[in-house]
C-alpha cells in the first residue's frame, strides 16, 4: 500500500549539507503498529514529514497504492495529506482558545464537510478516544494524556488509513501514555500506525514491528514487508530466463514454419509453371487442330 523505495533526504547545502536519511527503503502492511526507534537526530521525524507528505524527499521514490509519486503536483500531495493520513505530534499541536470539539472539526472544515456531519463525526471521534463528556473544555483545561487523546481524535476524524504520530506519549507519564498506546494499538487494527518513540518498552509491548534507525538508515526491521507481487532478483531473472526460452522457442517455431512454407510456395510456383506450360501445350493444340 505505501512504500519508501530508497529514499534520501539532504537539507541545505554546501557547508550546511545535512543527509537527514541516506537510502531508506520500507514497505508497510496496511494493518500494523510500526514502531520508528533510534537516537535523536537520526531521521525519525524527517522520515515520518516524507511519509505523509509534509515534506519531499530528495532522492528515492515514494509508492502510494503501487503509484509512484515522482510527478505528484502540489495539489496530489494535498489530496494525500488530507485524505490519506492523520498526523499526531508531541506537543498536541491544539489550538488553545477552541473548545475540544472546534479542535477536532477544524480539520473537517478544511475539507468542506456540512456543519451537521461534521459535529457528528467530531463527536464520535471523541467517543472513540473516550472524550465525550470533555467536549465543552479548552485544551488548557485538560491533562496531557487528554490532550493527546484530542490530537488523535482530529487526526481520525477524516477516517485516514494512515496515522503518523512523532513521539505522541514523549511528554506523557506512564499511566497516560499506556491509555494514548491502547487508542493507537485499537486504531492499528485496521489502519497503518506508523509512531515515532524513544520508549523501547512501549514499543516491544504494543507494536506489530520495530525499525531501528541510525545515522539516517534502518539498521534493524523486526517483521519486513514483501508484498507477493514483489519478487526478489533471482526470482525475476529464473522468471525472465523461461521467458527469454520461450520467445526463441517461438521464434525458431516461427522460422521453421515459414521455411516449409517457403518450400511449399516455391513447389506450388514450380506446380503452376508445369501446368501452365502443359495448359500452353493444350492451347495450342488446340489452335492448331482448329487452324487445321
Ligand atoms: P530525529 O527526529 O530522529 O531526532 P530529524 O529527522 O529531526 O531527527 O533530523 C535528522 C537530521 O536532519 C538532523 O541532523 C537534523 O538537524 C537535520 N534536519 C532536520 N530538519 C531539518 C531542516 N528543516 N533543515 C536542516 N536540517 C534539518
Ligand atoms: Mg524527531
Amino acid at each position: 500500500m505505501i512504500e519508501l523505495k530508497d529514499i534520501v533526504k539532504i537539507y541545505g547545502d554546501g557547508e550546511n549539507k545535512v543527509e537527514a536519511l541516506k537510502g531508506v527503503s520500507i514497505n508497510f502492511r496496511e494493518h500494523e503498529l510500526v514502531s520508528i526507534l533510534g537516537p535523536s537526530g537520526c531521521g525519525k521525524t524527517t522520515l515520518l514529514n516524507i511519509l505523509g507528505g509534509l515534506d519531499k524527499y530528495s532522492n528515492g521514490d515514494l509508492i502510494i497504492n503501487g503509484k509512484s509519486t515522482k510527478q505528484f503536483k502540489s495539489g496530489d500531495w494535498d489530496t494525500y495529506r488530507n485524505q490519506r493520513v492523520g498526523f499526531v505530534f508531541q506537543n498536541y499541536n491544539l489550538i488553545p482558545h477552541l473548545s475540544v470539539l472546534r479542535n477536532v472539526e477544524l480539520s473537517l472544515t478544511l475539507a468542506g464537510v456540512s456543519s451537521a456531519e461534521r459535529r457528528a463525526r467530531s463527536l464520535k471521534a471523541l467517543e472513540v478516544v473516550g472524550l465525550s463528556d470533555q467536549v465543552k473544555k479548552r485544551p488548557n483545561q485538560l491533562s496531557g494524556g487528554q490532550m493527546q487523546r484530542v490530537a488523535i481524535a482530529r487526526a481520525i476524524v477524516n477516517n485516514p488509513d494512515i496515522i503518523l504520530a512523532d513521539e505522541p506519549t514523549g511528554a506523557l507519564d506512564s499511566v497516560t501514555s499506556v491509555q494514548v498506546m491502547d487508542i493507537l494499538q485499537n486504531l492499528a487494527k485496521e489502519r497503518l500506525v506508523v509512531m515515532v518513540t524513544h520508549n523501547k518498552e512501549l514499543a516491544s509491548t504494543y507494536s506489530t514491528r520495530i525499525i531501528e534507525f541510525l545515522d539516517g538508515k534502518v539498521i534493524n526491521d523486526s517483521k519486513p514487508f514483501k508484498p507477493t507481487h514483489i519478487k526478489d532478483d533471482a526470482e525475476i531473472k529464473e522468471k525472465t530466463d523461461l521467458i527469454k526460452q520461450a520467445v526463441v522457442y517461438d521464434l525458431e517455431k516461427d522460422i521453421d514454419n515459414n521455411n516449409q512454407e517457403i518450400v511449399n510456395n516455391a513447389n506450388n510456383i514450380d506446380k503452376n509453371s508445369k501446368n501452365k506450360k502443359r495448359n500452353s501445350k493444350k492451347s495450342a493444340m488446340s489452335f492448331f487442330t482448329a487452324f487445321n
